[in-house]
């Protein structure tokens, strides 16, 4: 990496374009921004090595919260169609019926809903399929230089790289592991009748945390029903061989409810599992550069917070940093820095780092405070399906029920 200079000084060529921003990687983090962005009227390079995005196993589920972001953003009638609405969540713990939560969640592949994304890029901001060949950085223009000899000089470059690690390494900053293969994450489509399974999404909880899974989710994308499940597990550990070999017979030993719930399913496709690292970012307080999505950290899926991540990255960037950044001249390390130091992005990328790590160690760890927690937790939600079973057979309600019958 080399420090740039002002491209108006040196010789402009026919594949050389100047921009406001580049943003590398085209992938949810990076598509949303050039989209807000273009909007907006700023001059975008938006670069990604394949016009079509693969259709990886990625995040395949997320709440209200995350999609009144992207409303926000204006992006919400681009992404509605895009998605598989669920009106209530039903969730089930300790191999009972344990709460009915009215919130809405909403079901998508990652690929199509990139590629969406990608078809409603404005048309000021075309997708630019290349590869990077070199990368300056520095306090006032940025340089990029694909292989095929187009050169884009920016004022602010984003890096929205997701895990790969080239464009990282070409700008100097390095990934720091807080928890190494932390969790697994395995999706697959179950044999329903979408009519049968309606619009609700369902939460599994095992009743033991030996089997080392904090929960299964059920959902619709379409007209498949989708099941995401999450383990504390390594790719090599025999039980992950064992359920890929027969998924259905190792999730009715352990959540039997499930079959009274989603009646004799069998599971109709492979299971794709993905290992999931945490990770931060070191390194990356320098200027001209900013790195988002994943591209500056990765949390644990089962917490469904990486579209949160996102989703404020973006929003932050596009709603005060950004506008402010390129007012004045000059793009220093003092102004990325008020990025990284924001309230808002801080508390998002703490709390999906913490409750990773929580949600593990309440499942995993094995000393007295651990179990003393476990306890307490199972001990409380017992309660709580005692006192609605009370509450439901209650006199009064049984009298209710004697009168409507009579009417
Ligand atoms: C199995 C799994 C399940 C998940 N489930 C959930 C969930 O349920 N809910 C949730 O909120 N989050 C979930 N996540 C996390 C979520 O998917 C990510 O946080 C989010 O997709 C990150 O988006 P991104 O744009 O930062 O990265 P990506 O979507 O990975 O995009 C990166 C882009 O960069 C491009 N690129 C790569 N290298 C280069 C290069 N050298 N030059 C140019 N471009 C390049 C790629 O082609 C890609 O388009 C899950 C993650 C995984 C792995």
């Amino acid at each position: 990496m080399t420090s740039q200079k002002d491209p108006e000084a040196t010789a402009v060529n026919a594949n050389q374009t100047k921009v406001d921003v580049a943003i590398v990687g085209a992938g949810l983090a990076g598509t949303t921004l050039a989209t807000v962005l273009g909007k907006a009227g700023r001059k975008v390079a938006l670069i990604d090595p394949h016009r079509v995005h693969h259709d990886e196993f990625k995040a395949e589920k997320t709440r209200m919260e995350q999609m009144r972001v992207f409303e926000k953003l204006g992006l919400g009638s681009v992404i509605r169609p895009l998605v598989t609405p669920t009106t209530e969540i039903q969730v089930f713990r300790l191999g009972q019926f344990f709460q009915r939560k009215p919130e809405s969640e909403f079901g998508f592949s990652y690929g199509p809903l990139v590629n969406g994304l990608r078809e409603a890029l404005p048309p000021e901001v075309p997708l630019m399929v290349g590869k990077i060949a070199e990368i300056s950085t520095g306090p006032d223009w940025q340089r990029l230089v694909l292989t095929d000899g187009t050169v884009i000089d920016a004022r602010l470059l984003v890096v929205a790289t997701g895990y790969s690690e080239s464009v990282r390494r070409a700008v100097g900053v390095e990934r720091v592991e807080h928890s190494k293969a932390h969790s697994l994450a395995m999706g697959f489509d179950l044999a329903i009748s979408p009519q049968e399974f309606g619009s609700r999404s369902i939460t599994f909880y095992p009743k033991r945390v030996a089997a080392r899974i904090p929960f299964i989710t059920i959902f619709r994308i379409g007209n498949r029903i989708r099941a995401n499940m999450f383990a504390y597990r390594i790719v090599a550990d025999p039980w992950t061989q064992a359920f890929r070999a027969n998924p259905q017979q190792v999730l009715l030993q352990l959540m039997p409810e499930i079959a009274a719930q989603c009646g004799n399913f069998t599971v109709r496709s492979p299971v794709e599992v993905r290992q999931v690292s945490l990770t931060t970012t070191s390194g990356h307080r320098r200027s001209g550069v900013v790195f988002i999505g994943d591209a500056f950290s990765t949390t644990c899926p089962a917490q469904g917070d990486g579209i949160h991540r996102v989703a404020t990255d973006v929003d932050r960037l596009c709603s005060t940093y950004i506008p402010a950044w390129l007012e004045t001249p000059g793009m220093g390390v003092d102004k990325i820095c008020a990025f990284y130091d924001d309230r808002i992005k801080i508390a998002a990328d703490a709390t999906a780092m913490r409750s990773s790590l929580y949600a593990k160690a309440i499942i995993t760890e094995t000393g007295l405070e651990w179990r003393i927690r476990r306890l307490r937790n199972n001990t409380a939600r017992q309660l709580m399906i005692i006192g609605r079973k009370i509450r439901h057979f209650s006199p009064r309600r049984a009298l209710k029920v004697i009168l409507e019958k009579q009417a």
